[in-house]
């Protein structure tokens, strides 16, 4: 009987979030355990004790919940502080209210374009925004952005960002030597994203928005453990394959307490223009099956498009060359989504 128990409150547990790294209470995400004894529900939750005040509607309505499940006399949650309230004072300093990672698990699926589009989105919504471009092997804001200018270093010796379509912009590759051999490029990560967030002249940001090397990599890792990330975007193409390294992404951040704020799926199909159908060319909604299995929002899909592409490789992002078209007001939509989850 009590084990009984215990599979539906790990059954029930996943329905209810934490509302400070937005994971589903679940064995899997390591924040959740519980001991039945005698119909004696007793429920541990592993939470940020920085924001417990947060944790009080939750708590409520999961006691509640767990209380419904036949057999079960008494419900006591307990409260125990998470490795990620523990940890040291981050060493990555910025005024920014959300820093937001937009990740991939393998290269070309989309991240820069989805990162720069997104960055014109939040400006146009009214928020101040950085992008910062710490993909060392394939640094591509600067061409998408169409900012060339080395940046200048001011007064107080940092690095002052390039302006463009009114979001700061700030390169890896403005640091890391363009030539300089790939081998070399991981150790040097770490110290170029200390740079990159230490040495830059931000100022003050609603949104930083950081495009990430593809992979699971050292540059993951140090971010996630040296700044207060806000939360990670995952972009994804259909195929099987990018969807398998999107999940060893994902479980990297859930490992660092790294709160996943979406998924997403970009070249979904192709509208063609002579019939004016979509054709998914790889697979219809792989994305959105993958995050609903794992819990995760599915924030959309982006279909394949010559615009996109050739306005991002041009440097005038799609959103600013036309917002009123279609696939404009997709970006702007998906920038109005990541404004109401991060302001939860
Ligand atoms: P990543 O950052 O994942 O390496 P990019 O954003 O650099 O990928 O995209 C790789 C290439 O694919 C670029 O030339 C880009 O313009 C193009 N691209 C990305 N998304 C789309 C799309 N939905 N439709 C058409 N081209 C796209």
């Amino acid at each position: 009987m009590s084990d009984q128990i215990l599979s539906l409150i790990y059954t029930f547990s996943t329905k209810f979030n934490d509302p400070s790294t937005k994971l589903p209470f679940s064995k899997e995400n390591n924040n959740i355990s519980a001991i039945v004894k005698d119909g004696n529900a007793n429920i541990f939750l592993e939470v940020n004790n920085d924001n417990v005040s947060l944790y009080k509607d939750t708590l409520k309505k999961l006691k509640s919940s767990i209380q419904q499940i036949p057999g079960v006399l008494s419900v006591n949650i307990a409260l125990t502080s998470n490795k990620a309230s523990k940890k040291q004072e981050k060493k990555f300093k910025i005024d920014a209210k959300n820093i937001i990672a937009i990740a991939s698990g393998k290269g070309g699926v989309g991240k820069s374009t989805f990162a720069v589009n997104i960055s014109v989105g939040l400006k146009s919504l009214g928020f101040k925004v950085g992008l910062l471009d710490a993909d060392i092997y394939g640094p591509s804001v600067p061409r998408m952005m169409g900012v060339s200018k080395k940046p200048e270093m001011n007064e107080n010796k940092k690095l002052v960002p390039l302006v463009s379509h009114g979001v700061k912009c700030m390169s890896i590759g403005f640091i890391i030597d363009n030539e300089a051999p790939t081998i070399w490029r991981g150790p040097m990560v770490m110290k170029a994203l200390e740079q990159m967030f230490n040495g830059v002249e931000w100022g003050e940001l609603d949104f930083l928005i950081i495009d990430l090397p593809p992979g699971t990599g050292d540059a993951q890792l140090t971010l996630a453990q040296s700044s207060k990330l806000s939360g990670s975007i995952i972009i994804s193409t259909p195929q099987d394959v990018a969807l398998t390294d999107a999940k060893k992404g994902i479980n990297m951040f859930k490992k660092v307490n790294v709160p996943i704020l979406g998924m997403v799926e970009n070249m979904s199909y192709f509208t063609c223009d002579k019939c004016n159908e979509k054709h998914y060319i790889f697979s219809t909604n792989g994305v959105k099956k993958e995050a609903d299995k794992l819990k995760i929002r599915f924030l959309g899909e982006i279909p394949i498009d010559k615009t996109l592409r050739k306005q991002s490789d041009e440097g005038t992002p799609y959103i600013v060359h036309n917002p009123n078209e279609d696939i404009p007001k997709m970006f702007i939509s998906f920038a109005k989504k990541i404004n109401e989850i991060t302001a939860d």
